[in-house]
């Protein structure tokens, strides 16, 4: 038996709480006035992204939507817009939707049930089990990715996380470990101590209050752990983006609710120039002054995008140039509606440049990446 399995789930979680004692984080935002919906965005916000990067987004969303109602009563539109920029938008629609839930099924009240929260769109075990242990304090177990790379390099736990095989393994040992008393404080050291020691690269074995016992330490494999998903390459695909241009606007249309970027607004989009040309033949608009531009390159969890934008100046905002609802986006306004962040990087390309941009030349950088991880 391994030192790891030899350690007692009172010794591991004494450990954790000391030094979480010493060292956790305890004034992140929604560690303040500490309530269930409170806690439900932020562990929302924090489910791909990093600490760093929520907690602006969290301030202005908290300011916008101080209560589950106030979200639950916004327009959709409102919500992605203050949702702009941190990617993975079905998180803010799932939100919107389930804040809508609990307004006419709860009355306005988060539920304090296990069953009844996981019902909910958008929360999953994990997220129900931190939700109700740091807000309400009930004992449940969570396991995100930093707990879960925690405890695969602590016992050394081989197989990629995904497979149900592995979580199960994973889950069970959080339940066994998760203690009876100051469980709040154990789930949030055990976020903190992965986000912030156990990272995913380079980890500070010699911070670490389980280093005595890790498996992965005494044998120098942390980075082994936890397996990756064995998978292809990420395919490719392409798009083509017609942005039309009138004096200090630019078309957009509300995308489908369902898919990629599902119910922002975007530019018009096409699978080939061809059937982009044609469309402009088709509402007789003069392609003759289509001027394509450099490729924007984004990189989503299942694909790789590359946009080819096309724009376009026409004389005529007024009428709607395509079927189906469009709008004529006022250039560096910040309208209240949800964007994609390739989008808002071509908005800003057709902003006017001001003199010191003309002398030091507009933004080179064109690729793009999705939002990082969460946490770290
Ligand atoms: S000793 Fe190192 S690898 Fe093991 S849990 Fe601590 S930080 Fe992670």
């Amino acid at each position: 038996m391994s030192p790891a399995e030899r350690m007692t789930p009172d010794s591991f979680s004494r450990r954790v709480l000391d030094w979480f004692d010493r060292h956790g984080r305890k004034h992140l935002p929604w560690q303040l006035q500490v309530s269930p919906y409170r806690v439900w965005v932020s562990e929302i916000m924090l489910q791909q992204t990093q600490v760093q990067t929520v907690i602006p987004y969290y301030e202005r969303f908290m300011q916008r939507f101080p209560d589950l109602r106030a979200l639950a009563d916004a327009p959709l539109d409102d919500v992605l817009h203050h949702w702009s920029g941190l990617g993975y938008y079905a998180r803010a629609r799932n939100l919107h939707r389930a804040a809508g839930i609990v307004r006419d099924q709860f009355n306005g009240e988060f539920p304090r049930d296990f069953d009844a929260v996981t019902r909910l769109p958008g929360i999953g075990r994990s997220t129900a089990g931190a939700i109700l242990s740091l807000a309400c304090r009930q004992r449940f177990a969570i396991l995100d990715g930093n707990v879960k790379r925690v405890l695969a390099r602590f016992y050394a736990v081989d197989g990629w996380p995904g497979k149900s095989a592995v979580l199960k393994q994973l889950w069970d040992l959080s339940e066994t470990l998760t203690p009876h008393e100051r469980v709040a404080e154990f789930n949030q050291a055990m976020m903190d101590l992965g986000a912030t020691v156990c990272t995913r690269a380079r980890p500070a074995c010699a911070d670490c209050p389980l280093r005595d016992d890790c498996r992965a330490h005494a044998t120098g494999l942390q980075s082994r752990y936890p397996q990756p998903k064995p998978r292809a390459p990420l395919p490719q695909r392409q798009t083509h983006m017609l942005l039309l241009v009138s004096e200090q606007t630019a078309y957009l249309e509300r995308r489908p609710a369902q898919g990629i970027w599902g119910g922002l607004w975007s530019f018009p989009e096409f699978d080939s120039r061809e059937a982009l040309l044609a469309l402009c033949d088709a509402r007789a608009l003069d392609s003759a002054g289509l001027e394509t531009q450099a490729p924007l390159g984004h990189t989503f969890s299942h694909f790789h995008l590359t946009i080819t934008p096309h724009r376009l100046r026409v004389k005529n905002p007024v009428f709607s140039v395509m079927e189906g609802t469009g709008r004529w986006y006022t250039l560096g306004r910040a309208e209240a509606v949800g964007l994609a962040a390739p989008v808002q990087r071509l908005l800003g390309r057709l902003q006017p440049k001001t003199n010191e941009d003309r002398q030091h030349g507009a933004n080179g950088e064109l690729r793009e990446t999705g939002p990082r991880s969460r946490r770290a």
